[in-house]
């Protein structure tokens, strides 16, 4: 850092040189792991206060079978789709009783799975920060899958031939994600527009930033709208 101004920046043992550099990664993780304290706009007590978006309780299949009654698309909601949210957002806790998704794509391309078989995919809204061991995914993948077994009426378990779960700790070690959550901050109303993170450093003049924790939001049309307004930004500032 010189003069207000990020310089260089050194990755994976090659130090590279640059006039305007713009953050995608984790807007937290880069502020608060990767900048001095000095340079940061938003430190650790600001994240603290924040409401996070939902983190992702994913369950990858490959079974063994064909499922009857089975879309490519499925939701589930349960009949208590309140609690759910409150497990989600106040309790911060498992989800009791869980609505979820579940996705079947052999359905619809059946080269995505071996002939006579399936590939799902179930996606369950889980609250962020929630501690996450293999013990906890095993038993709460299991509550999942039975739940679905008993909806559609058929087994799935005998059947199963490539399980892979992917939760919180992975969204931290592959993506630094805050608290491992799948989608940022949450779009409440004092987290959006002008409250939201800014698309350009407040410390450092040639550090902007783009995706889910800027504005717009979260979803990949609206991060590339936070590309396209940080495009404009630079544009104005650098006339390029
Ligand atoms: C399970 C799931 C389902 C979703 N479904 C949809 C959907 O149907 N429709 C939709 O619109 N959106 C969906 N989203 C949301 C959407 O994917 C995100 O909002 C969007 O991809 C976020 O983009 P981003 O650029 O902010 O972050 P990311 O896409 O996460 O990109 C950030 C990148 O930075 C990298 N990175 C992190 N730290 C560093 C570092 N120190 N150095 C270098 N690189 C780093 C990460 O590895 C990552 O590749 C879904 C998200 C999840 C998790």
């Amino acid at each position: 850092m010189v003069d207000g101004l990020i310089k260089e920046i050194k990755a994976g043992g090659e130090i590279f040189f640059f006039d305007i550099f713009v953050c995608s990664a984790d807007y937290r993780n880069f502020e608060v792991n990767l900048l001095p304290k000095e340079s940061q706009t938003y430190p650790e007590e600001y994240w603290e206060k924040r409401t996070l978006s939902p983190g992702a309780f994913i369950i990858y299949l490959g079974i063994g079978r064909k499922l009857k009654n089975v879309e490519h698309h499925n939701l589930y909601f349960n009949e208590s789709w309140e609690e759910h949210f409150d497990d989600v957002f106040k309790q911060k806790k498992w989800p009791e009783k869980p609505s979820y998704y579940v996705h079947v794509p052999s359905k619809t391309d059946p080269s995505v799975a071996p002939s006579g078989g399936e590939t799902l995919m179930f996606l369950v809204p889980v609250a962020a920060g929630l501690f996450d061991n293999s013990e906890i995914r095993e038993s709460f993948a299991e509550k999942i899958i039975s739940h679905f077994e008993s909806l559609i009426g058929q087994k799935i378990y005998p059947f199963i031939k490539v399980k892979r779960i992917y939760a919180h700790k992975d969204f931290i070690n592959e993506y630094n994600s805050f608290k491992g959550s799948a989608f940022g901050l949450a779009h409440t109303l004092t987290q959006t527009a002008f409250f939201r993170p800014k698309n350009k450093s407040r410390k450092l003049k040639n550090l902007y930033y783009v995706g889910q924790y800027t504005n717009p939001g979260i979803g990949v049309p609206i991060c590339l709208l936070s590309a396209q307004i940080t495009r404009n930004l630079i544009k104005r500032e650098y006339g390029r």
